[in-house]
Parts: structure tokens; sequence; C-alpha cells
């Protein structure tokens, strides 16, 4: 496994890859892997030659407050779990070949970044702006055949999907399921801010999704809705937005809807900012299914 530091390394791997006609796959992580990771490593490794994994924490996606300065940083644990799951090369520039003095481009989605995490009380559209600015210039650099996405990040993936094709990208994004702890709480690096205490209530985030899956197939959407509301609010957890949408469009979902759709979720368990969501098939949420 190579690490390569700078855009010019990576175009010259990828250049190589070119020359021998093998598949590329990327997965662009912000490190302090987890199985979540591990998953979309393994799937990049099943369906591609060579895989690149991404290390960078984008600073453009953070807003002035948040948690850059701490966010969990462990590049050999990261180095040693990449390498067991088959990663060939691990692209992880620094910021200021990233941005380099003079750096004045932004690529921006709008619409579907303006809803949830995007809406003003939540991280806003910038955040997204970081994030699809970053992949294009990953999607640029690495050219890979595949990109691989988690779930977790449902709105992120709608997003990079209307990037990618809007743009004329060439690369397929693949998007792969959430990876949960036992007691459902959907794995993710900013877990380890967690009290033990807060960590025990996080998990009423995901009992939060199930109890709207089950209630929405039996009562709709609104009654689902307003039982997921309930089991967050008995864990003592009140969400900056508890929402159904349309996966693809982001369009607050209808009650009487025949789609699929998302609920999803940003919860702040004792300073530390979570998401989760469940998509939920029409077959699950339709009342008086058979
Ligand atoms: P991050 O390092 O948090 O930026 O995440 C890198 C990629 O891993 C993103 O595509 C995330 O959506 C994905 N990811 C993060 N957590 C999970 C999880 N629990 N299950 C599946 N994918 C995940």
């Amino acid at each position: 496994m190579k690490v390569l530091r700078t855009p010019a390394q990576m175009g010259d791997a990828r250049e190589q890859a070119r020359h021998d006609r093998i598949t590329v796959g990327l997965v662009p992580t912000m490190g302090y892997l987890h199985e979540g990771h591990n998953s979309l490593l393994k799937a990049a490794r099943e369906q591609c030659d060579r895989v690149v994994m991404s290390l960078f924490v984008n600073p453009t996606q953070f807003r002035p407050g948040e948690d850059l300065s701490i966010y969990p940083r462990d590049e050999q644990r990261d180095l040693a779990i990449a390498r067991a799951a088959g990663v060939d090369l691990i692209y992880a520039p620094d910021v200021d070949d990233v941005y380099p003095p003079g750096f004045a481009t932004e690529v921006a989605v709008t619409g579907l970044t303006e809803v949830l995490c995007g809406s003003p009380g939540s991280r806003g559209p910038s955040h997204f702006t970081g994030v699809t600015t970053i992949v294009a210039k990953l999607l640029n650099t690495v050219d890979p055949d595949y990109a691989y996405f988690g779930q977790k990040d449902a709105q992120q993936a709608t997003v990079i999907q209307r990037m990618a094709e809007d743009l004329d990208f060439r690369t397929r994004i693949v998007v792969l399921p959430t990876v949960r702890e036992r007691d459902g709480l959907a794995m993710s690096s900013r877990n380890a801010y967690l009290t033990d205490e807060a960590r025990e209530r996080a998990a009423a985030i995901w009992k939060a999704l199930l109890e709207t899956e089950s209630v929405y197939a039996t009562s709709g959407l609104e009654a689902g809705l307003e039982a997921g509301r309930q089991e967050l609010d008995r864990a003592g957890i009140t969400p900056e937005y508890f929402e159904a949408r349309y996966p693809g469009t982001l369009d607050p979902a209808e009650a009487d809807s025949d789609e699929a759709i998302l609920v999803a979720v940003a919860a702040d368990v004792d300073g530390t900012r979570l998401i989760d969501n469940i998509l939920i098939e029409p077959e699950k949420g339709k009342v008086n299914a058979t």
C-alpha cells in the first residue's frame, strides 16, 4: 500500500492505472476509520482492480465553531485498517496542496443543499458546498470508475449524485447501507466524543426511526413521525430536525405517498451532533398494507 501526498503523485498513479487498463475505485474518508468505512472499502475491493482511499479532513465543510480542530485523527491506525482491507493507494494530501494560495472555486448544488442539514437552523448550505467542492476535486484527481459513499449521510449522497450527473462526471456513484453498532447507533467517527451516558441515550435515535417506520405502516406518516419524536423525547433528545422526505428530490413527503420515503434526523446529544436516517419502502409504509 502506497501513501500519496500530493495531487501530482495521485495523478501519476492514476496515469499508471489507465496505462494498465484497470478499474479504479475511490472511497473518500475523513479518517478515524470504523466498520462503516470498512464496508465501503470491502465493496470497492470486490468491484475494482485498484482501490484508492482518500484521507482528508476537509476544512471547508466545517463551519466556524464546529469541531474541525478536535476532529478525531489517527493516521497510523487508519493506515493499518486500510492495509488490512486491501487498499492499494492512500491519497492523504496536505490542506495547502488541496487549497493552495489563490484557490477561488466553489462547486455548489442548489436546492437539495438548502433543507435538512443545509437549512439555516442547521449547518447551512455552505457545509455541502465544502463537500461538493472537495468531492469534485477528488473525482478529478483520482478519476475513479466507481466512488463509494454511505447511506448514513443520505443527503450528502443525494447531493453528490446530483453533482456527478449535472457535471458529467463519468464516475459511478455507489451508495451503501449504514453500518450500525449492536444497539443500532449508526457508526460515526464522532461517536468517539460521546460520554458513556450520552452513548447509551444516543441509541434512541435509531429506535425512533424504527418506531416511525412501524407506526407509519399502520397509522400513516404524521402518526409515524410523532411516534419517532416521542421516542427521542423520552431519551431527553431534542432533534434539530426529524422529517420525512423523498430520497431523490428531498422534497417533503406527502402523507399518502406511494413512493419510498427517507426519514432523516439530526440531533445534538450532549454536545455531539449525530445524524441518521431510514429509507422506508412503499410496501412497508402503506397504511393497511397487506
Ligand atoms: P466520513 O469519514 O465520516 O466523512 O465518512 C466517509 C464515508 O463513509 C462517507 O461516504 C460516509 O457516508 C460513510 N460512512 C460513515 N459512517 C458510515 C456508516 N455507519 N455506515 C456506512 N457508511 C458510513
